[in-house]
């Protein structure tokens, strides 16, 4: 019998096979709560892999929708989504549940493994971050803040999305639109009284290709401050948003949002946290005012904030002009995945055999994935674009490792989409790049899920990962794509056959490097404002002088008084990075701190390498990342291998 699922998703019955799964699963469910002496083994291990068999059956339709999108698939699966989601707010909300974990875990305190533990603690503590704990008044208090909060968070968007969509800027004068690459001219280009004029916009990519090529400082000025003063009226909201998160916080027991969002996540405290991140800023501002020398010497006026983009690109363009179609016939598809493949085996000794199977699409392939020739694995990959496929790229998984409740082992499996230019018979696959450090990137969430080796479903691969941890295995991959000796392997052009020159390889490290100080003291600024900003309670003009604060550290050129950036912080105002926006750099030292030490190795044969393996991507989500991380490195995370990967001195 083979190991591993048959990919397969039949459209036209699904919904009635998904309603009978649901109705199945809400018997168990019920049976599950009537046992007497509920213990792990037999009540919260059949509900884990009631859940891990109900991934089994829906992950094939997201799937299917994502990358051979139709109107059937569509259809299909927005008609799931209220089904499913109906099901998994009933569950979270089931509080006889809740008790039963809670009952267990007293009871089987000493006797349970590590694994079982972690699964426990997460789950009582999903519960008791919703409030489940609580007396049923702050529970109905909860709930109002809840709802109320997720209407002003979609305001908050909308008002942003209504300003960009409101304004628009006509050029005449053809001459202010010269140096615009001809792609952009022309999607700004309309015919009006039989003369040629020119549309900009607030939307992206019009916006930032006028900041970054259009001479005109005026312009430029102009479409800026018309950026940075949009959706005013969601000042109002941020106060409201800041208060009612800061009460939800205070009900749940928490001091304020910052230490409610870290709960959940690796970090351990406010102070850990801010801390890191003013290390980081102190460390990259010489570099970085020196950076703005380098910029202004290039300008013939003093820079502004809506000319930095503009002289970036006239200093890049002089430095380091990187053409892609020079770099394009050193990474045909086919000889860089096969590359990786070779990379990851001399890395951490896995291998990759392609097998043969009837997939979703004829240019999607399936591998047995071995670790030291022991079968470990399934991983799919999807590389090219197609019409039917959504943009991006990700990783996404399907099977988790773990013992059944036969006390069988089921292994892992999971999918890698890309969207690389398509092959054809004539034309092989160029890649830029950017699309080989994609490819790894993605390949480092694959192997972080696939090479687990917990036992229970919801800590195993990247299932229970804390959220600023999760990019971690991701970006460590992701740094090897700029490493001579990895690019050694499999960067040869296609035609002639040469391997890739040095000199190539350091001009695509200087310009992933370049103005990375000022770069880095940005995304400093945001993280810093965001965490600082959810640490106590701030309204409305105070939230101005918190942000007007952290700039005197991070930003070299002055702000106008205009700007009002935070009410278009959509990252956190109406997305979920409230207190979280500083994962990003967290995830990035762990990174670059376990990439250097396995270059500072000599790459292959590195010794951190195997360690890595074994600690981080075998143990998944069983342990706080915090514990895997020292036990790899003996230590903390160093923040100086984050700014020697970002050339900063
Ligand atoms: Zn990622």
């Amino acid at each position: 019998m083979s190991q591993f699922l048959q990919f397969e998703c039949n459209l036209d019955t699904f919904i009635t096979q998904l309603q009978e799964k649901l109705t199945n699963n809400e018997q168990t469910i019920e049976k599950l709560l009537e046992i007497k002496n509920k213990t792990y083994a037999n009540f919260v291990k059949p509900l884990e892999m009631m859940e891990e068999y109900l991934e089994h059956f829906f992950t094939p339709l997201s799937h299917l929708n994502a990358v051979n999108n139709s109107e059937v698939t569509q259809k299909v699966y927005s008609e799931s989504l209220p089904i499913i989601t109906e099901y998994s707010t009933k569950l979270s909300q089931n509080l006889e549940i809740y008790t039963a974990y809670k009952t267990i875990n007293a009871n089987e305190k000493t006797t349970l493994n590590a694994q079982q533990q972690r699964v426990l603690e997460l789950n009582i503590q999903n519960f008791e971050l919703s409030g489940a704990h609580l007396d049923t008044q702050t529970k109905a208090k909860l709930q109002t803040i809840n709802i109320k909060l997720s209407e002003l968070s979609n305001d908050f968007s909308q008002n942003l999305l209504n300003a960009t969509n409101a304004f628009e800027y006509i050029i005449e004068n053809a001459a202010d639109v010269e140096g615009l690459p001809s792609s952009d001219i022309q999607a700004a280009a309309f015919e009006e009284d039989g003369i040629t004029k020119y549309k900009f916009t607030l939307q992206m990519p019009s916006y930032i290709s006028y900041m970054t090529y259009g001479k005109n400082a005026k312009i430029r000025e102009t479409l800026y401050k018309a950026y940075v003063t949009r959706a005013p009226e969601n000042a109002k909201i941020i106060d409201d948003i800041l208060r009612l998160k800061s009460e939800m916080s205070q009900l749940l027991g928490f001091d304020n949002y910052a230490q409610y969002s870290l709960a959940s996540k690796m970090a351990k405290d406010e102070e850990s946290v801010i801390s890191f991140l003013e290390k980081l800023i102190n460390n990259s501002q010489l570099q970085a005012q020196n950076e703005l020398k380098e910029l202004q010497a290039v300008a013939d006026k003093a820079i502004q904030s809506f000319d930095s983009a503009y002289y970036s690109e006239i200093l890049k363009k002089e430095q380091y002009d990187i053409d892609e179609e020079e770099y394009r016939p050193y990474f045909e598809q086919t000889s860089v995945v096969n590359g990786m493949f070779d990379f990851l085996d001399k890395l951490f000794s896995i291998q990759f055999q392609k097998i043969d199977e009837i997939l979703w699409d004829s240019k999607a392939s399936a591998y047995d994935v071995y670790v030291e020739d022991k079968l470990t694995a399934r991983l799919y990959l999807d590389l090219e674009a197609r019409e039917s496929k959504r943009g991006g790229a990700w990783m996404h998984n399907w099977q988790a490792h773990c013992t059944d409740e036969k006390g069988e082992e089921q292994l892992a499996s999971a999918f890698v989409v890309c969207n690389f230019p398509a092959s054809t018979p004539e034309n092989p696959s160029l890649l830029r790049h950017d699309d080989v450090v994609t490819l790894f990137h993605e390949m480092g969430h694959a192997i972080h899920h696939l090479l687990s080796s917990v036992n229970e479903n919801e800590v195993s691969g990247v299932n229970g990962v804390e959220w600023d941890a999760v990019e971690f295995p991701s970006q460590f991959l992701e740094n090897f794509a700029y490493e001579p000796k990895v690019l050694q392997l499999f960067a040869v052009h296609h035609k002639t056959k040469e391997v890739i020159p040095d000199s190539m390889i350091e001009k695509l490290v200087k310009s992933k490097n370049f103005l990375s100080a000022m770069g880095m003291l940005r995304q400093l600024e945001f993280s810093l404002f965001d965490f600082k900003l959810h640490s106590q309670l701030y309204q409305g003009e105070g939230v101005q002088a918190l942000l007007n604060d952290i700039r005197k550290e991070t930003a070299l050129i002055k702000t106008p008084d205009y700007n009002k950036f935070q009410n278009g912080f959509a990252h956190i105002f109406g997305g979920g990075y409230a207190a979280g926006y500083y994962s990003y750099k967290w995830a990035e030292v762990l990174s670059a701190d376990t990439f250097y030490a396995v270059v500072d190795e000599g790459v292959f044969h590195s010794n951190t390498a195997k360690k890595y393996r074994d600690i981080v991507l075998n143990g998944g989500g069983s342990q706080s990342m915090k514990v895997l991380f020292e036990e790899l490195m003996g230590r903390e995370a160093n923040i100086n291998q984050l700014l020697r990967l970002n050339g900063i001195h």
